[in-house]
């Protein structure tokens, strides 16, 4: 089976291009989804979190409080990391895990919004890049989330940027465009790797 990792910077569309792919029948293993369910109480990365950022990153219902603890790492990269160290064993237990029991498909999609960034590469036999410029992410990043500059600022900041992203790509699909584009580009690619799939 081919592992395609997907990844791109913040808002560049990798749920909506994971969505364009699952469409199609391919399995999608979300990183972000991993994580928020090994965040929730009583799971393995939530007793983590606590025992690190103490309870004073629990909302009142005892629940991780995203929020904060965004804001808190975003804004200490040491911080950051310690977090990331924390749940990234974790997470790659659990997708290797989801992968394995997938059986024989020709291929699967590991949604990693940190595969460039991690020491994550060997997980999969390709890196698919969605891409989009820096100011299609702030005007998609204003619209979904009601962010300010200096928030997006300081969370592209603290990502890889555009052009070292691309280098570790071995396909790249663009995102600028309508997403009836991104549709077709998706098409052509998924026939891309059904093809590699059986060359494998
Ligand atoms: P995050 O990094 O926050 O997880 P993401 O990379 O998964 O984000 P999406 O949530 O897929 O990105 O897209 C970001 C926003 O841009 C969403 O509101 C989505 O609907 C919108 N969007 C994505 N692609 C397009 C497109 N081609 N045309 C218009 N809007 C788009």
């Amino acid at each position: 089976m081919l592992r395609v990792g997907l990844t791109g910077g913040i808002a560049s569309g990798k749920t909506t291009l994971s969505r364009l792919f699952a469409a199609l029948g391919v399995p999608i293993i979300d990183a972000d989804e991993i994580s928020r369910r090994l965040s929730k109480p009583g799971q393995a990365g939530y007793k983590r979190i606590v025992e690190h950022f103490g309870k004073d990153i629990l909302n009142a219902d005892g629940e991780l409080d995203r929020v904060k603890l965004r804001a808190q790492v975003f804004a200490d990269p040491a911080q950051r990391r310690r977090l990331e160290a924390l749940l990234h064993p974790l997470i790659f237990a659990a997708m290797d895990d989801t992968v394995a029991a997938l059986g024989n498909i020709p291929y699967c999609i590991l949604a990693i919004p940190l595969l460039v960034e991690t020491d994550c590469r060997q997980r999969v036999d390709r890196v698919l890049v969605v891409d989009v410029p820096e100011a299609v992410q702030y005007r998609r990043l204003q619209a979904r989330d009601g962010l300010n500059d200096d928030g997006i600022r300081q969370i592209l900041a603290a990502q890889s940027d555009r052009q070292t992203r691309l280098q570790a790509a071995d396909d790249v699909i663009h995102n600028d465009g309508s997403l009836a584009e991104l549709e077709r580009r998706v098409e052509r690619l998924h026939q891309r790797y059904l093809h590699l799939s059986t060359a494998e």
